[in-house]
């Protein structure tokens, strides 16, 4: 390995140092030169005098923005420095040089709209407050699967390819599988009840689902992270529910605790939503939104964007970033409904934070015969469900679970207006590429 013994968040009183990283700035003033220095932690810097060394201050003449480069040299305590501490350089190397002009601006804050962002996401991905949505989505996805790994729930990966979908033809991507049509996954549900029924009782999965809807919002990708989850033995979507909020909170805090930096960079003021999470009926969401704000949502059977919007500012107000709606009307074929004694059309509720669905989930139809009566119900083709309908046809027990939208989830705890900005390389209907 290149020697660097240490990371730009050095502390005054090492004695040498070697760093290594990309040239964020240059500021030439005369017979100074202060090159400030990114990796990985943040921001270096290194200040070369032409009087104490002449011959390191004539090659960093050379030096231009995003070169990649190696300094040794001895750490001094200074106030203007980012991070309290600049380097005397005695060693100055450059590992790989960059062309200029760069396409796009890495250090100074201009705004420039997510298109261009997403054209140049290489050097976007490099800017400090791009790699803190990064950071924060790392970190935020360890301890999700930290708690899910301490609860004792088994990891699994379901196939991405599949004979159908999960919740219907005009989402699916179709592809050509040998000399057979086939689509992407659009949802690991069918697989992750199939291994209720054999058995697994508690499974998780960070994966990734397909939507072919030609969308146009801040919300929506064609190729989305998925976290999956899926527990047996429930008494109804209530322990569904918990799990969803323990596991969330949990993440949230980890975040909140582990990545200050990161939330500072963004200007973000997390908060751990440790009270109760509310959780609505659906009845109760359109009183609301009827007798608050006078909003009717278009579709009697759920609730649109804005509805989710203006219930999140009624819950916001009284301190609380997330609720769940439960009961949702005439819903999929495997969600449990018109349980006698319910209140509620369904047993399938949403996670809604800062104002957007986050996840939907719920409380299965593991007898057989109720969820076929269902799909009959809804016209849905049960050949396409035949290996489904008979997994689950020699004894399932209650089950119920989740699929909660990863970049969701990082778009609001990073406050970003647009999902895309928290994924790394996203799809949608028009980006292919990068
Ligand atoms: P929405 O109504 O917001 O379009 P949905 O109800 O169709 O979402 P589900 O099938 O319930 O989505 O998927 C579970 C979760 O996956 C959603 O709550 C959301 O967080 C995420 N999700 C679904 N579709 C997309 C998408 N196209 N882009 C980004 N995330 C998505
Ligand atoms: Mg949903």
């Amino acid at each position: 390995m290149i020697e660097r013994t240490h990371t730009s968040a050095v502390e005054p009183d090492a004695e040498s140092v070697a760093i290594a990283g990309h040239v964020h700035e240059i500021r030439d003033l005369g017979g100074l030169v202060f090159l400030i220095v990114r990796d990985r932690e943040g921001l270096i810097q290194v200040v070369f005098k032409e009087e104490r060394e002449p011959e390191l201050f004539e090659a960093v003449g050379d030096a231009r923005s995003e070169d990649v480069v190696r300094v040794g040299g001895e750490p001094i305590e200074s106030d203007q420095a980012p991070g309290g501490v600049e380097i005397a350089p005695t060693e100055y190397e450059v590992l790989d040089a960059a062309d200029s002009p760069l396409p796009l601006e890495i250090s100074k804050d201009i705004d420039v709209d997510l298109s261009t962002r997403l054209d140049n996401r290489a050097l976007d991905l490099r800017k400090p407050a791009t790699a803190a949505v990064v950071t924060l989505r790392s970190k935020l996805m360890t301890a999700m699967e930290e708690w899910f790994d301490e609860q004792g729930f088994v990891d699994i990966k379901t196939p991405l390819i599949s004979k159908g979908g999960a919740e219907g033809g005009a989402e699916l991507f179709p592809i050509l599988y040998y000399d057979r049509d086939a689509f992407l996954s659009q949802s690991p549900q069918l697989y992750k009840q199939i291994l209720m029924a054999a058995g697994y009782e508690a499974v998780y999965e960070t994966g990734t689902a397909f939507r072919a809807e030609d969308f146009a919002t801040s919300r929506h990708v064609s190729e989305i992270a998925m976290f999956d989850v899926e527990l047996a033995y429930i008494d109804d979507h209530h322990d569904v529910m918990d799990v969803q909020e323990e596991s969330l909170r949990y993440a949230i805090r980890a975040v909140v605790e582990g990545a200050d930096r990161e939330l500072d960079l963004l200007d973000v003021d997390l908060e751990v939503p440790e009270d109760d999470f509310p959780r609505i009926t659906f009845d109760e969401a359109l009183n609301v939104l009827e007798t608050e704000f006078g909003h009717f949502p278009d579709d009697p059977t759920d609730l649109d964007t804005e509805g989710e919007k203006l219930l999140g500012e009624y819950f916001e107000a009284q301190g609380q970033p997330a609720f769940f709606v439960v009961g949702y009307p005439d819903e999929k074929f495997y969600y449990m409904q018109d349980v006698e004694g319910d209140e509620i059309a369904s047993r399938k509720f949403d996670l809604i934070y800062k104002g957007q669905e986050l996840s939907s989930g719920g409380q299965r139809e593991h007898h057989v015969d109720r969820m076929v009566e269902v799909m009959e119900a809804e016209g849905v083709e049960q050949a396409n469900f035949e290996f489904y309908i008979e997994a689950l046809s020699f004894g399932t027990p209650p089950h119920g679970g989740y699929g909660l939208g990863i970049d969701r989830l990082v778009q609001q705890v990073a406050d970003l207006d647009n999902i895309k900005e928290a994924i790394m390389f996203p799809r949608d209907p028009n980006r292919l590429e990068p």
